[in-house]
């Protein structure tokens, strides 16, 4: 499968910053040809990408916040030019919320709860983590804490990293958390992603740390950033 990194950023502060390589737009990934949470700014990146909309064949949104959701009614517009309906599989907040009735009629809504790929997590709100499988299986966390069991083996994993320790994390994946969890499911390749500015200016030691405590090869996802797997 093939992973193109849009905008890998996440939380307020990349939002109104969009620093050059880490700010917001959520990712895409081939051969299911998802766009997985298009926060600001998400349509244009992902346009300068080469990622043409009408191919998209399904928005997946884990969850109402900004960062998540800033270009999903522009995503949806792009994708549904050509008049068919996308298939849009996310929580009833988003849905009920942040959608006006007009792009209502432009989507195919999903609770996520009846789609195989959702794991529901831990982010004091609605929210789902998604697992793709085509010869890998590749994990998102979306926003959440961790606990063991959480999640099945996997060969790889997009993490939501915002902190470096659980006592800082609130309702977020930490460093800490992320080592156990790459631990915890064997993943081979870990993508660091969301960040926060404490983390953007220590990204080559997080990488260092996780290639040190765990067996995966850590990958600090950037903008523009086309992985395959
Ligand atoms: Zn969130």
């Amino acid at each position: 499968m093939r992973i193109y990194f849009v905008g890998p950023g996440g939380t307020r502060h990349l939002i109104a910053k969009q620093p050059p390589g880490f700010g917001t737009g959520g990712f895409y990934v081939e051969p299911f040809n998802y766009y997985i949470d298009p926060g600001p700014a998400a349509l244009y990146k992902a346009l300068r990408m080469g990622i043409n909309p009408e191919k998209i064949k399904a928005l997946i949104v884990t969850h109402h916040h900004l960062d998540h959701t800033g270009d999903m009614l522009a995503m949806i517009e792009a994708i549904t030019k050509t008049e068919k309906k996308v298939p849009l599989i996310t929580t009833s907040l988003v849905y009920e919320e942040r959608i006006d009735d007009y792009h209502k009629n432009l989507v195919m809504y999903r609770h996520f709860s009846e789609w195989s790929r959702a794991i529901p997590v831990k982010h004091g709100t609605e929210c789902f983590g998604v697992l793709l499988e085509e010869e890998k299986r590749l994990l998102y966390t979306s926003d959440t804490t961790y606990e063991k069991g959480m999640f099945p083996d996997v060969d790889a994993v997009i993490g939501n990293v915002v902190v470096f320790r659980d006592s800082q994390s609130g309702k977020h994946l930490s460093l800490d958390s992320f080592i156990n969890l790459i631990q915890d499911t064997g993943a081979k390749i870990a993508f660091v992603a969301h960040f926060s500015p404490p983390l953007l200016y220590r990204l080559q030691e997080i990488k260092e740390r996780i290639e040190s405590e765990t067996d995966a090869k850590a990958i600090i996802a950037r903008e523009g950033l086309i992985y395959d797997l």
